[in-house]
């Protein structure tokens, strides 16, 4: 604090109640302490398994009762290091290829630290964590090509910005009449592929169309969304009296990383007049890469998309957005009079449009503090560099296995994602093998691959996400993959 500000810290008495330390330079030391362990704990990850199983004891210590007694700072921070770190997802680590996680970094660490010191209610009122938000909003519209009038709001993930994204569509098709009176029998209907996330499809259910509204529309050999099909099955509902609304395309399928067609699927939703909506949940920041942007062509030609940071953009833990071109139409679909959140021409009341009415949260944290520190500190060219640098390690993996004679690859590699599997001998069951691999692989702490199903069959899924990971690392896992498979068979 400078001495405008207030001046240095005073003594001033704490009152009883209050949860500040009366020794603030007690609480310092163990802040530092913590601070040096967990940047240890970063940048050592590669000693220490990818992830490991909680014990029966540990476990166990986490159904004691509310504790009632104080207990001292550093008391606590022991639990932490002995009973809670060890036992984490372990998507720090290289060696976690499951699902798709972004790996973080010490850098958007400390901006969570400073946004938690800072306290701030993002939800709206005239405050600077607001302007960090637009700032993120004006950067994404840079990003993608979309207009000033754009509008977008961080949310917990691409699960929560692909229901809003419905919702918003399902306004602007209904008017804002249907936010009094709900659908009133209105038979909506929506496509995406049927490699589409399950969100796409829960957002249906969540906003009362139900599942079977959501059409899965069938993919081609490249996983990618039949546009022909997309066509007929419109024509078919539409003839039926049904009213389609929304379309929503893959950047990046989850199963395989597949890209839709973007730039027909844009078309085909101008031709049929409906909401063109991208599920770009990790792929759609490969636009930061002059080499993947191309592949991800007629992305800024949609009305919205969800995207997370906390992916490819490796943002920590939990950083989801979602951008809408015509930013007074996702307004008119939150945005909600209440007395207690009157809006003023000055004072702290005053800024408005707030990102609550972008969004269902009223109060909301901080996440555009640690996203806005990440993008600044590593800049979009370093940035992309890693984005492309873990596609060319996936193609590396692709390389190894179709080098190896055990191994099959059991999906076309787009981005960083391969599927592959062990090839079972005569009289094995390789779904149940492939899938015991898998767990071996856990177990062993090498690597963390998921598993998912492919045309039937079960595949060792390894997405490349974590800005850590090596080619040596893929190869690790292979060797690993290749061992255990043998190890299960002979
Ligand atoms: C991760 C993911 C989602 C879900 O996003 P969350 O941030 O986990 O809510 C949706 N779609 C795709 C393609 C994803 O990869």
């Amino acid at each position: 604090m400078s001495a405008e500000q207030g001046g240095p810290a005073r003594a001033v008495p704490n009152p009883p109640t209050s949860l500040d330390p009366d020794d603030w330079s007690a609480l310092r030391a163990d802040a530092h302490r913590m601070l040096d362990d967990m940047i240890d704990s970063i940048a050592r990850v590669r000693e220490r398994p990818v992830w490991q199983p909680i014990p029966d004891d540990v476990r166990a210590r986490f159904r004691q009762t509310l504790p009632r007694d104080a207990m001292p700072l550093a008391d606590v921070y022991a639990d932490f290091t002995d009973h809670i770190a060890p036992y984490a997802t372990g998507n720090v680590h290289p060696g976690f290829m499951g699902w798709v996680h972004g790996g973080g970094t010490a850098v958007g660490m400390l901006a969570e630290m400073l946004a938690a010191g800072l306290n701030a209610n993002c939800g709206g009122r005239n405050h600077v964590g607001i302007e960090v938000e637009r700032q993120i909003v004006r950067w994404m519209r840079e990003l993608f090509g979309f207009p000033d009038t754009a509008s977008g709001v961080f949310v917990t993930g691409s699960s929560m910005a692909n229901f809003m994204a419905l919702l918003v569509a399902r306004s602007a098709v209904l008017g804002p009449q249907v936010r009094e009176g709900g659908l009133a029998g209105e038979p909506l209907t929506a496509y995406a592929s049927a490699a589409a996330h399950g969100c796409v499809v829960q957002a249906a259910d969540l906003a009362g169309l139900g599942r079977g509204a959501m059409r899965r529309i069938p993919f081609d050999a490249a996983h990618r969304i039949d546009i022909a099909a997309l066509r007929r099955r419109i024509a078919e509902d539409r003839a039926a009296g049904f009213r389609p609304f929304l379309v929503t395309g893959s950047a990046g399928t989850v199963d395989t990383g597949a890209i839709d067609d973007l730039a027909a699927l844009a078309q085909l939703c101008r031709d049929e007049g409906v909401w063109f909506h991208i599920d770009g949940a990790y792929g759609s920041l490969g636009m930061l890469s002059p080499e993947i942007a191309p592949k991800l062509a007629g992305l800024s030609e949609a009305d919205s998309i969800a995207l997370d940071f906390h992916k490819w953009g490796q943002v920590n833990y939990d950083a989801g957005f979602l951008l809408v071109r015509d930013g007074e139409q996702h307004r008119a679909t939150f945005a909600a009079p209440a007395a207690y959140l009157r809006r003023e021409t000055r004072g702290l009341a005053g800024g408005s449009p707030w990102p609550c009415d972008f969004g269902p949260d009223l109060s909301r944290g901080f996440r555009a503090l640690k996203t806005w520190f990440t993008l600044k500190t590593f800049g979009t060219e370093r940035m992309g560099a890693m984005i492309a640098h873990t596609c060319a390690i996936a193609r590396h993996l692709e390389a190894r296995v179709q080098r190896e004679p055990q191994l099959e690859m059991l999906a076309p590699v787009t981005l960083n994602i391969v599927c592959f599997r062990y090839r079972a001998p005569d009289g094995i069951d390789a779904d149940a093998l492939n899938a015991e691999i898998v767990a071996d692989l856990h177990e062993s702490g090498i690597a963390a691959p998921s598993s998912t199903t492919i045309d039937g069959q079960l595949a060792i899924r390894a997405a490349i996400v974590n800005h850590r990971t090596t080619y040596e690392d893929v190869d690790r896992m292979v060797d690993a993959v290749l061992q255990f498979g043998v190890a299960r068979t002979s």
